[in-house]
Protein backbone atom coordinates (compact mmCIF):
# COMPACT_ATOMS: atom_id res chain seq x y z
CA UNK A 1 0.00 0.00 0.00
CA UNK A 2 2.70 2.25 0.83
CA UNK A 3 3.57 2.47 -2.98
CA UNK A 4 0.54 4.21 -3.51
CA UNK A 5 2.14 7.63 -2.44
CA UNK A 6 6.14 7.04 -4.24
CA UNK A 7 6.95 9.90 -6.30
CA UNK A 8 7.27 7.48 -8.87
CA UNK A 9 9.61 8.69 -11.90
CA UNK A 10 11.47 7.23 -15.06
CA UNK A 11 14.44 8.52 -14.18
CA UNK A 12 17.79 9.80 -16.93
CA UNK A 13 20.28 7.25 -18.29
CA UNK A 14 23.53 8.57 -18.16
CA UNK A 15 26.31 7.68 -20.85
CA UNK A 16 27.96 4.47 -19.54
CA UNK A 17 31.39 4.89 -17.21
CA UNK A 18 32.87 1.48 -18.56
CA UNK A 19 35.66 0.12 -16.35
CA UNK A 20 37.44 -1.63 -18.80
CA UNK A 21 40.90 -0.70 -19.74
CA UNK A 22 41.82 0.27 -23.44
CA UNK A 23 38.32 1.75 -24.45
CA UNK A 24 38.23 4.83 -26.53
CA UNK A 25 35.34 6.59 -24.50
CA UNK A 26 33.61 9.40 -26.35
CA UNK A 27 29.86 8.68 -24.92
CA UNK A 28 29.81 11.47 -22.89
CA UNK A 29 31.20 14.39 -24.19
CA UNK A 30 34.29 14.60 -21.74
CA UNK A 31 37.44 16.48 -22.78
CA UNK A 32 40.39 14.57 -23.69
CA UNK A 33 42.72 16.96 -22.35
CA UNK A 34 43.44 17.24 -18.15
CA UNK A 35 42.28 20.83 -16.83
CA UNK A 36 44.42 23.55 -16.28
CA UNK A 37 48.22 22.40 -14.73
CA UNK A 38 47.28 24.97 -11.85
CA UNK A 39 44.98 22.61 -10.39
CA UNK A 40 47.17 19.66 -10.06
CA UNK A 41 49.33 21.69 -7.76
CA UNK A 42 46.35 23.02 -5.22
CA UNK A 43 45.45 19.57 -5.76
CA UNK A 44 48.65 18.63 -3.90
CA UNK A 45 48.61 20.96 -1.23
CA UNK A 46 44.91 21.01 -0.20
CA UNK A 47 44.96 20.08 3.63
CA UNK A 48 43.19 16.83 4.09
CA UNK A 49 42.30 17.71 7.88
CA UNK A 50 40.38 20.55 6.50
CA UNK A 51 37.92 18.06 5.40
CA UNK A 52 36.73 17.87 9.15
CA UNK A 53 34.97 20.93 8.02
CA UNK A 54 32.00 21.74 6.48
CA UNK A 55 32.64 23.93 3.33
CA UNK A 56 31.85 27.54 2.49
CA UNK A 57 27.76 27.38 1.71
CA UNK A 58 27.87 30.69 -0.35
CA UNK A 59 30.99 29.21 -2.99
CA UNK A 60 32.31 32.80 -2.36
CA UNK A 61 35.71 32.42 -3.41
CA UNK A 62 34.66 30.45 -6.75
CA UNK A 63 32.27 32.76 -7.36
CA UNK A 64 34.33 35.97 -7.20
CA UNK A 65 36.91 33.77 -9.17
CA UNK A 66 34.36 33.10 -11.95
CA UNK A 67 33.02 36.77 -11.75
CA UNK A 68 36.44 38.03 -11.89
CA UNK A 69 37.05 36.10 -14.97
CA UNK A 70 34.10 36.72 -16.58
CA UNK A 71 33.91 40.91 -15.96
CA UNK A 72 31.09 40.18 -13.66
CA UNK A 73 29.67 41.10 -10.48
CA UNK A 74 29.88 37.79 -7.76
CA UNK A 75 26.05 38.57 -6.58
CA UNK A 76 25.18 37.35 -10.89
CA UNK A 77 27.30 34.08 -9.98
CA UNK A 78 25.69 30.79 -8.39
CA UNK A 79 27.49 27.46 -8.40
CA UNK A 80 26.52 23.87 -8.41
CA UNK A 81 27.07 20.53 -8.06
CA UNK A 82 27.84 20.23 -11.93
CA UNK A 83 25.37 22.05 -14.21
CA UNK A 84 22.65 18.99 -13.73
CA UNK A 85 22.30 20.36 -10.22
CA UNK A 86 21.95 23.97 -11.13
CA UNK A 87 19.61 23.25 -13.72
CA UNK A 88 17.53 20.95 -11.58
CA UNK A 89 17.23 23.68 -9.00
CA UNK A 90 16.97 26.20 -11.39
CA UNK A 91 12.97 24.16 -12.68
CA UNK A 92 12.03 23.66 -9.14
CA UNK A 93 12.92 27.76 -8.92
CA UNK A 94 11.63 29.19 -11.86
CA UNK A 95 9.05 26.75 -13.88
CA UNK A 96 6.51 26.70 -11.30
CA UNK A 97 3.30 27.81 -13.13
CA UNK A 98 -0.08 25.85 -14.70
CA UNK A 99 1.27 26.92 -18.02
CA UNK A 100 3.31 24.29 -19.91
CA UNK A 101 7.14 24.90 -19.81
CA UNK A 102 8.87 24.77 -23.71
CA UNK A 103 11.38 22.88 -24.81
CA UNK A 104 12.71 20.99 -28.25
CA UNK A 105 11.50 17.49 -28.48
CA UNK A 106 15.27 16.57 -29.35
CA UNK A 107 17.34 18.32 -26.63
CA UNK A 108 19.65 17.48 -23.39
CA UNK A 109 16.94 14.50 -22.01
CA UNK A 110 17.10 15.36 -18.85
CA UNK A 111 14.47 18.43 -19.40
CA UNK A 112 11.63 16.15 -19.47
CA UNK A 113 13.20 13.83 -16.09
CA UNK A 114 13.38 17.15 -13.91
CA UNK A 115 9.97 18.52 -15.27
CA UNK A 116 8.39 14.94 -14.87
CA UNK A 117 9.80 14.57 -11.26
CA UNK A 118 8.93 18.04 -9.84
CA UNK A 119 5.86 17.69 -11.37
CA UNK A 120 6.39 20.65 -14.15
CA UNK A 121 3.82 20.60 -17.01
CA UNK A 122 5.77 20.35 -20.19
CA UNK A 123 5.24 20.71 -23.90
CA UNK A 124 8.03 19.50 -26.15
CA UNK A 125 8.49 21.41 -29.50
CA UNK A 126 9.74 19.12 -32.61
CA UNK A 127 12.51 20.59 -34.63
CA UNK A 128 12.86 21.35 -37.89
CA UNK A 129 13.46 18.65 -40.28
CA UNK A 130 17.14 19.81 -40.42
CA UNK A 131 16.83 19.91 -36.22
CA UNK A 132 16.89 23.71 -36.72
CA UNK A 133 15.01 25.43 -33.79
CA UNK A 134 12.03 28.43 -35.27
CA UNK A 135 11.88 30.67 -32.69
CA UNK A 136 8.36 31.36 -33.45
CA UNK A 137 7.56 28.16 -31.77
CA UNK A 138 8.63 29.83 -28.27
CA UNK A 139 6.61 32.96 -28.45
CA UNK A 140 3.45 30.93 -27.62
CA UNK A 141 1.98 30.85 -23.52
CA UNK A 142 4.40 29.32 -21.87
CA UNK A 143 5.27 28.59 -17.76
CA UNK A 144 9.05 29.27 -18.66
CA UNK A 145 11.60 27.73 -21.47
CA UNK A 146 14.24 25.94 -21.83
CA UNK A 147 17.30 26.02 -24.46
CA UNK A 148 20.23 24.28 -24.69
CA UNK A 149 22.16 26.51 -27.19
CA UNK A 150 24.70 24.86 -28.65
CA UNK A 151 21.12 22.02 -28.60
CA UNK A 152 23.03 18.58 -27.83
CA UNK A 153 22.47 15.77 -29.29
CA UNK A 154 22.32 17.79 -32.34
CA UNK A 155 25.03 20.39 -32.18
CA UNK A 156 23.48 23.27 -33.61
CA UNK A 157 23.69 26.75 -32.10
CA UNK A 158 21.28 29.56 -32.56
CA UNK A 159 22.70 32.85 -33.12
CA UNK A 160 22.24 35.35 -30.15
CA UNK A 161 19.93 37.54 -32.03
CA UNK A 162 17.48 34.67 -32.18
CA UNK A 163 18.20 33.29 -28.38
CA UNK A 164 17.47 37.17 -27.32
CA UNK A 165 14.11 37.39 -29.27
CA UNK A 166 12.74 34.23 -26.84
CA UNK A 167 14.16 35.76 -24.30
CA UNK A 168 12.51 39.46 -24.81
CA UNK A 169 9.41 38.09 -26.05
CA UNK A 170 8.73 35.85 -23.14
CA UNK A 171 8.95 38.70 -20.08
CA UNK A 172 6.28 36.80 -18.27
CA UNK A 173 8.71 33.89 -17.67
CA UNK A 174 12.23 32.59 -17.12
CA UNK A 175 14.10 31.73 -19.78
CA UNK A 176 16.83 29.42 -19.04
CA UNK A 177 19.66 29.17 -21.93
CA UNK A 178 21.66 26.02 -21.38
CA UNK A 179 25.37 26.62 -22.54
CA UNK A 180 27.31 23.44 -21.66
CA UNK A 181 28.85 23.64 -25.19
CA UNK A 182 28.88 27.36 -25.88
CA UNK A 183 32.73 27.63 -25.05
CA UNK A 184 33.29 25.43 -28.60
CA UNK A 185 32.13 28.31 -30.99
CA UNK A 186 28.71 29.54 -30.19
CA UNK A 187 27.61 33.42 -28.88
CA UNK A 188 27.00 33.70 -25.06
CA UNK A 189 23.60 34.91 -23.50
CA UNK A 190 26.02 36.22 -20.71
CA UNK A 191 26.26 39.30 -22.14
CA UNK A 192 22.63 39.61 -21.72
CA UNK A 193 21.85 39.08 -18.10
CA UNK A 194 21.81 42.63 -17.32
CA UNK A 195 19.23 43.32 -19.82
CA UNK A 196 16.92 40.76 -18.84
CA UNK A 197 15.59 39.90 -15.39
CA UNK A 198 13.63 36.54 -16.57
CA UNK A 199 17.19 35.23 -17.70
CA UNK A 200 19.55 32.37 -16.42
CA UNK A 201 22.41 31.13 -18.18
CA UNK A 202 23.45 27.85 -17.08
CA UNK A 203 27.06 26.54 -17.94
CA UNK A 204 29.61 24.04 -17.12
CA UNK A 205 33.45 23.28 -16.06
CA UNK A 206 32.68 19.45 -17.41
CA UNK A 207 33.43 20.21 -20.98
CA UNK A 208 35.63 22.85 -21.98
CA UNK A 209 37.59 23.06 -18.73
CA UNK A 210 37.85 19.46 -18.49
CA UNK A 211 36.29 19.05 -14.53
CA UNK A 212 33.68 16.49 -15.16
CA UNK A 213 34.69 14.28 -12.53
CA UNK A 214 34.61 17.25 -9.86
CA UNK A 215 31.06 18.22 -10.43
CA UNK A 216 31.27 22.69 -11.07
CA UNK A 217 28.37 24.07 -12.93
CA UNK A 218 27.89 27.63 -12.74
CA UNK A 219 24.79 29.79 -13.46
CA UNK A 220 24.64 33.55 -14.64
CA UNK A 221 21.93 35.98 -14.06
CA UNK A 222 20.86 39.36 -12.31
CA UNK A 223 20.98 39.72 -8.83
CA UNK A 224 17.04 38.80 -8.26
CA UNK A 225 17.10 36.05 -9.75
CA UNK A 226 20.19 34.88 -8.63
CA UNK A 227 18.95 35.71 -5.09
CA UNK A 228 15.90 33.37 -6.01
CA UNK A 229 18.04 30.24 -6.90
CA UNK A 230 19.76 30.75 -3.87
CA UNK A 231 16.62 30.42 -1.87
CA UNK A 232 15.75 27.48 -2.90
CA UNK A 233 19.32 25.81 -2.11
CA UNK A 234 19.23 26.95 0.89
CA UNK A 235 15.72 25.39 1.22
CA UNK A 236 17.31 21.51 -0.09
CA UNK A 237 20.93 21.62 0.86
CA UNK A 238 23.34 24.41 1.70
CA UNK A 239 26.60 22.68 1.68
CA UNK A 240 26.39 21.61 -2.20
CA UNK A 241 29.62 22.08 -3.48
CA UNK A 242 32.51 20.13 -1.50
CA UNK A 243 35.86 21.57 -0.19
CA UNK A 244 38.33 20.55 -3.36
CA UNK A 245 35.73 21.56 -5.96
CA UNK A 246 35.41 25.04 -4.53
CA UNK A 247 39.12 25.47 -4.31
CA UNK A 248 40.36 23.47 -7.35
CA UNK A 249 37.48 25.29 -9.76
CA UNK A 250 39.12 28.77 -8.79
CA UNK A 251 42.15 27.65 -10.73
CA UNK A 252 40.66 26.25 -13.40
CA UNK A 253 38.87 29.62 -14.38
CA UNK A 254 41.68 31.72 -13.50
CA UNK A 255 43.89 30.15 -16.75
CA UNK A 256 42.58 31.70 -19.66
CA UNK A 257 45.57 30.69 -22.00
CA UNK A 258 45.34 27.21 -21.12
CA UNK A 259 41.38 27.19 -21.68
CA UNK A 260 41.90 28.74 -24.90
CA UNK A 261 44.71 26.14 -25.90
CA UNK A 262 42.64 23.08 -25.16
CA UNK A 263 39.67 23.83 -26.71
CA UNK A 264 40.76 25.39 -29.48
CA UNK A 265 42.87 21.84 -29.90
CA UNK A 266 39.10 20.27 -29.82
CA UNK A 267 37.85 22.54 -32.28
CA UNK A 268 40.88 21.59 -34.51
CA UNK A 269 40.34 18.32 -34.32
CA UNK A 270 36.13 18.40 -34.36
CA UNK A 271 36.61 19.89 -37.77
CA UNK A 272 39.21 17.33 -38.84
CA UNK A 273 36.85 14.44 -38.07
CA UNK A 274 34.08 16.21 -40.08
CA UNK A 275 35.89 15.85 -43.49
CA UNK A 276 36.73 12.22 -42.64
CA UNK A 277 33.20 11.58 -41.79
CA UNK A 278 31.53 13.34 -44.67
CA UNK A 279 34.50 11.28 -47.00
CA UNK A 280 32.62 8.07 -45.29
CA UNK A 281 28.88 8.67 -46.15
CA UNK A 282 27.56 10.54 -42.86
CA UNK A 283 25.62 13.70 -43.06
CA UNK A 284 25.22 15.67 -39.64
CA UNK A 285 24.63 19.58 -38.50
CA UNK A 286 27.34 21.50 -38.65
CA UNK A 287 28.46 21.31 -34.93
CA UNK A 288 29.46 24.01 -33.02
CA UNK A 289 29.79 21.78 -29.66
CA UNK A 290 32.77 19.13 -28.58
CA UNK A 291 30.92 16.11 -30.33
CA UNK A 292 28.68 15.55 -33.61
CA UNK A 293 26.18 14.01 -34.16
CA UNK A 294 25.81 12.21 -37.40
CA UNK A 295 24.25 9.38 -39.68
CA UNK A 296 25.04 7.13 -42.28
CA UNK A 297 23.51 7.20 -45.92
CA UNK A 298 22.60 3.84 -45.78
CA UNK A 299 24.26 1.85 -42.49
CA UNK A 300 21.72 1.84 -39.76
CA UNK A 301 23.10 3.07 -36.67
CA UNK A 302 22.83 0.86 -33.95
CA UNK A 303 24.88 -1.58 -36.21
CA UNK A 304 27.53 1.13 -36.75
CA UNK A 305 27.37 1.71 -32.80
CA UNK A 306 27.47 -2.39 -32.01
CA UNK A 307 30.96 -2.77 -34.22
CA UNK A 308 32.33 0.24 -32.47
CA UNK A 309 32.14 -1.36 -28.99
CA UNK A 310 33.14 -4.91 -30.39
CA UNK A 311 36.46 -2.29 -31.21
CA UNK A 312 36.38 -0.85 -27.81
CA UNK A 313 35.22 2.36 -29.03
CA UNK A 314 32.23 3.64 -27.07
CA UNK A 315 30.37 6.31 -28.49
CA UNK A 316 26.25 7.38 -27.69
CA UNK A 317 23.02 6.56 -29.59
CA UNK A 318 19.33 7.28 -28.30
CA UNK A 319 16.75 4.81 -28.72
CA UNK A 320 14.07 7.47 -29.85
CA UNK A 321 12.60 7.43 -32.81
CA UNK A 322 13.56 10.51 -34.62
CA UNK A 323 17.01 10.52 -33.84
CA UNK A 324 17.94 5.89 -33.53
CA UNK A 325 20.14 6.23 -36.94
CA UNK A 326 21.97 8.42 -35.09
CA UNK A 327 25.92 8.33 -33.47
CA UNK A 328 26.94 11.03 -31.27
CA UNK A 329 30.35 10.66 -30.92
CA UNK A 330 32.58 12.99 -28.71
CA UNK A 331 35.79 14.57 -29.92
CA UNK A 332 38.70 12.90 -28.43
CA UNK A 333 42.15 13.39 -29.10
CA UNK A 334 43.79 13.72 -32.80
CA UNK A 335 45.18 9.95 -32.25
CA UNK A 336 41.55 8.56 -30.89
CA UNK A 337 39.84 10.24 -33.55
CA UNK A 338 42.05 8.89 -36.24
CA UNK A 339 41.24 5.37 -34.68
CA UNK A 340 37.64 6.30 -34.77
CA UNK A 341 37.77 6.84 -38.80
CA UNK A 342 39.88 3.64 -39.46
CA UNK A 343 37.41 1.68 -37.52
CA UNK A 344 34.70 3.19 -39.17
CA UNK A 345 36.31 2.53 -42.37
CA UNK A 346 36.59 -0.77 -41.87
CA UNK A 347 33.00 -1.37 -40.39
CA UNK A 348 31.53 0.38 -44.23
CA UNK A 349 34.39 -1.75 -46.26
CA UNK A 350 35.18 1.29 -47.35
C1 LIG B 1 26.82 17.71 -20.07
C2 LIG B 1 25.57 18.54 -20.06
C3 LIG B 1 25.05 19.06 -18.87
C4 LIG B 1 25.50 18.64 -17.51
O1 LIG B 1 26.76 18.84 -17.23
P1 LIG B 1 27.33 18.74 -15.74
O2 LIG B 1 28.41 17.74 -15.84
O3 LIG B 1 26.23 18.31 -14.82
O4 LIG B 1 27.80 20.10 -15.47
C5 LIG B 1 23.98 19.93 -18.94
N1 LIG B 1 23.41 20.23 -20.11
C6 LIG B 1 23.85 19.71 -21.27
C7 LIG B 1 23.17 20.09 -22.53
C8 LIG B 1 24.94 18.84 -21.27
O5 LIG B 1 25.33 18.29 -22.39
Amino acid sequence: MWEENVRKVEPYVPGEQPKVNNLIKLNTNENPYPPAPKVKERLLTLNYEDFRKYPDPTCDKLNAAVAKAYGLKKEKVFSGVGSDDVLATAFLTFFNSKKPILFPDITYSFYDVWANVYRIPYKEIPLNEDFTITVEDYLQENGGVVIANPNAPTGEALPLSSIERIIKENKESVVIVDEAYVDFGAESAVSLIDKYENLLVVQTFSKSRSMAGLRIGLAFGCEKIIKYLNDVKYSINSYTMNMPSLELGCLAVEDEAYFKETVSKVVTTREWTKKELKKLGFSFADSKTNFIFAKHKSVNGKFIFDELRKKNILVRRFDKERIKDYLRISIGTDEEMKCVVDALKNILGE
